[in-house]
């Protein structure tokens, strides 16, 4: 009964569609004249939907002053409803509340546009529909980089009074269609600026750090991938600056380019060996076939493969019947699970191949082992032999053995320097300045040793190959490896701050970023989703850091009244006849238009009948011409 009555008044809250209010207020002063008084210029209707009130509908008095002074704009002096401007954005039914609710939770909170709708609707008693919604949170995202644009003294000045800030700059794109720049600082982990480039181009990426050197100032120190854009990129701005800062290559790229450099020759070859010999596929058919003939009696079965594990230490054989064939299936199956030895670094710090190799090789010596004392069961036996047939390419052929033991040396040259460079897994978060000195210390003893060891002439041709490939990529990245100790001006206190050795906070960003999208989308692939994606909504996330929130609109609850204040201004300006300044939004035009791929606006324009009847028409007249 509760359950009903609840519902029939949410109804009722629903339907009371047109609560109507007069909107006539006390104009007060005229701004030009400084008189009091004022002819009502008209009235007219205003819908609103807000969170506060509910939905409505008001008859706003406009007042006009009664000596018909203008704005420097040449616009005549009226007054409307404060309070109405104060809810409402200029010509919008949906209240600043409404819009920040559905921006919050669209991008902070990664709910469907359908969860939201309802959201709103039993928490206000407003109905929007989801294309509302759509609008909304696009309003909402360029709203909030207005915000951030309005408040970048503020946002300049806290990033000042850390002693400067680290720029970290990565860029992502899905299937080549558009790509995402991003500029963050390191410290307080804010998205500082970000924008839609065709593609990755250094000519694209400049202007776009110029930007932020305006609106920010210079950053202490810069942060990079190794791109082939972003390198020259960067060093071209680097020498704009007024002062050097350092330009640091962030040592998880330079760790894998040398990675992938050593390692991808023999890798890619033992995967092609594994291809051609069918390993994987003859394993995993196996397991199946076993796995059939098991049937019903697979709990039994993993028991014996458990009680078998017990004793399998003392050299203990393989059993007949189901535990046998159970045990055979077992060790195809650990054989398959590879990954597992992975420590879940992508390649090149884990190599699947050689694991699967070594993984491979073992079984082969434990399936050796049981067929020195087989079972007397036929049945295991041939299990047993056949797994044995599947593997034994491994040990016999010669490639394999080649290709691997190439790849071996290799990847423990690489593991030398991945040592010295600490970066066996994700960087220490404590790490000091000494760490740094330290480090910077191996690497040139690693240097130095690799120059000794490295054979002149000889059979190990390819442990010299390796050897320089190290030493070439230390040469051209060497100078962009190390400056990460950040000496703080005097009047912040002084000291050392260190920037991060990675460019995991913009890396990591992009990552959760994608992450939000697929969750919300439920799609995997979010070529679209990110095309459609404004840039500015990377912004959103600073919201999730408190000391800019208070910076842009002192708490969460006052975004809304700060959104209002922003019309404000802009209404104000416009009175003034001062332009209204949307630096960022010239710029974006500006790289969206330099780039000859087709972005999905410039695709809506020319992917229509209209445009193909156009060109048709075109190519007509030419014709026409011609015979004229
Ligand atoms: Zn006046």
């Amino acid at each position: 009964m509760i359950h009903a009555l609840d519902h029939r008044c949410r109804q009722q809250i629903l339907s009371t569609t047109n609560t109507c209010l007069s909107a006539d207020e006390e104009p007060g002063l005229c701004p030009v004249c400084g008189g009091a008084r004022w002819y009502v210029q008209k009235t007219r209707p205003r819908h609103g939907r807000t969170l506060v009130h509910g939905q409505f509908e008001a008859r706003e008095t406009v007042h006009v002053c009664s000596r018909g002074c203008r704005h420097p704009s040449g616009r005549l002096v009226t007054r409307g409803a404060e309070s109405l401007t104060k809810h409402l954005p200029p010509s919008s039914v949906a209240g600043y509340d409404v819009m920040v609710r559905v921006g919050l939770e669209r991008f902070l909170r990664h709910r469907q546009r359908h969860e939201i709708c309802s959201m709103i609707e039993n928490e206000a008693g407003i109905r929007i529909s989801t294309g509302e919604a759509s609008d909304l949170s696009r309003r909402f995202v360029r709203y909030l980089a207005r915000g951030h644009q309005a408040q970048t003294e503020r946002l300049k000045a806290a990033l000042e009074s850390d002693g400067g800030w680290p720029m970290h700059v990565d860029a992502t794109g899905e299937d080549g269609r558009g790509t995402l720049l991003l500029v963050m600082s390191g410290w307080r982990q804010w998205v500082v600026g970000a924008w839609k480039i065709s593609t990755e181009r250094a000519d694209l990426i400049l202007p776009c750090l110029r930007e932020t050197v305006r609106n920010f100032g210079a950053p202490c120190a810069a942060m990079r991938d190794l791109g082939r854009a972003m390198t020259p990129a960067i060093d071209e701005w680097v020498c704009e600056l007024e002062s050097p800062i350092p330009v640091l290559a962030c040592h998880q790229h330079f760790l894998a380019d040398v990675g992938k450099d050593l390692l991808e020759p023999s890798h890619a070859k033992l995967r092609d060996l594994f291809r051609r010999a069918k390993v994987r596929p003859k394993l995993r058919a196996l397991v199946r076939n076993l796995g059939r003939k098991l049937g019903f009696c697979i709990e039994d079965a993993r028991k014996a493969v458990r009680r078998w594990q017990s004793m399998a230490e003392n050299g203990h054989g393989i059993e007949s019947g189901n535990d046998g064939l159970a045990i055979v299936r077992a060790v195809a199956q650990w054989t398959l699970d590879y990954k597992a030895q992975a420590s879940g670094l992508d390649y090149p710090f884990d190599r699947p191949y050689l694991d699967l190799y070594e993984r491979c090789s073992t079984a082969l010596r434990a399936t050796d082992a049981f067929l020195r004392s087989p079972p007397e069961d036929k049945k295991v036996k041939s299990a047993l032999k056949r797994l044995h047939r599947y593997l034994a390419p491994v040990e016999g052929e010669v490639p394999f053995r080649q290709t691997t033991e190439r790849l071996r040396g290799r990847a423990a040259l690489f593991d030398e320097l991945r040592g010295a460079l600490r970066l066996a897994a994700i960087p220490q978060k404590d790490e000091t300045e000494q760490d740094l000195h330290r480090m910077q210390e191996r690497l040139d003893e690693l240097v130095a040793s690799l120059k000794k060891r490295r054979p002149e002439r000889g059979p190990a041709q390819d442990i010299r190959e390796a050897i320089d490939i190290i030493l070439k990529h230390i040469d051209t990245h060497g100078a962009n490896l190390w400056g990460h100790a950040i000496h703080l001006p005097e009047n912040v206190g002084g000291g050392v701050r260190l920037v991060p050795r990675t460019n995991f906070p913009a890396e990591n960003f992009f990552g959760k970023l994608k992450h939000d999208e697929r969750r919300r989308s439920g799609r995997k692939n979010l070529t679209q989703d990110l095309e459609r994606l404004p840039a500015e909504a990377t912004l959103v996330y600073n919201l999730e850091h408190s000391d800019y929130v208070t910076l842009v609109c002192g708490s969460l609850d006052r975004l809304a009244e700060a959104f209002a204040d922003l019309d404000l201004e802009r209404h104000e300006k416009r009175l003034k006849g001062l332009p209204v300044d949307d630096q960022q939004q010239d710029l974006g035009t500006k790289l969206q238009l330099s780039s000859a791929s087709l972005s999905t606006a410039d695709r809506r324009v020319i992917r229509n009948e209209e445009m193909d009847r156009c060109v048709a028409a075109a190519a007509r007249s030419r014709a026409q011409h011609r015979l004229n």
